[in-house]
């Protein structure tokens, strides 16, 4: 059942590791197929070593379609994101080293968007939830409740969930935001006084914007989109 979205899921997998956003068996990845039905990667099995048919099949409460191993331990969390969330279809879970970081600098409840491709794939802003403990479902609350509209959440010293209409939506959020958070504390450490130079709130939106036109099987971006802002 469902194949090639497995294949994905455990290609995808191999991806985050590529990326160093996990290491070894954390994080997980989930699909809600058209049908309703949720998939999601088994509990503690590394993503090379990962077979389609350690993927779980189940319904929207958890109860067992296929599989017969032991799902993430962060379902019920990401159960609760696709419940209250009707328009997410991917969801991903990462400790993702550099974007988790920043969660631990004093006083931050928001990363602000700094580089255009985070902004792209982020869709704006990324919020930053208090801590809650791993495996709760307190995990998939905060995701709803401080989301908005962006498309990743920093747990805060825990790691980053990323949300989209398709797992790729919630791939490209999670790479984006690493990349950017990488340069954003390189810089941070650089300044004396902590200031980095910012994106407008003009700019960002335009590049929010510009992304829906990118790539194959969209039209190609208005020009008027794409004049120069501050
Ligand atoms: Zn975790």
């Amino acid at each position: 059942m469902f194949s090639e979205e497995k294949k994905q899921i455990i290609k995808y997998g191999i991806l985050l590791d590529k990326y160093e956003l996990v290491s070894l068996t954390c994080g997980n990845l989930a699909i809600r197929m058209p049908t309703g039905e949720i998939l999601v990667t088994p509990s503690g099995i590394a993503y090379d070593e990962m077979e389609e048919d350690d993927i779980i099949v189940c319904d929207i409460d958890g109860n067992n379609i296929e599989g017969d191993k032991k799902p993430s331990s962060d379902t019920p969390a990401i159960l609760y994101i696709f419940k209250h969330r009707p328009d997410i279809n991917g969801v991903i879970h990462t400790h993702q080293p550099y974007a988790t970081a920043i969660s631990l600098i004093p006083g931050m409840t928001e990363f602000r968007v700094c580089y255009t491709g985070m902004a792209n794939a982020c869709a704006g802003n990324v919020p930053i939830a208090p801590p809650s403990p791993a495996g709760s479902v307190e995990m998939g609350i905060d995701v709803v409740n401080y989301a908005g509209n962006s498309r990743a959440v920093i747990l805060g010293n825990h790691g980053v969930m990323t949300i989209g209409s398709t797992l790729k939506e919630a791939l490209y959020a999670a790479v984006y935001l690493e990349e950017t958070a990488k340069g954003y504390l390189a810089a941070r450490a650089c300044c004396p006084d902590g200031k980095i130079n910012e994106m407008s709130d003009e700019y960002i939106q335009q590049m929010v914007d510009v992304f829906k036109y990118y790539g194959q099987g969209t039209p190609t971006i208005p020009t008027d989109l794409v004049k120069k802002v501050k």
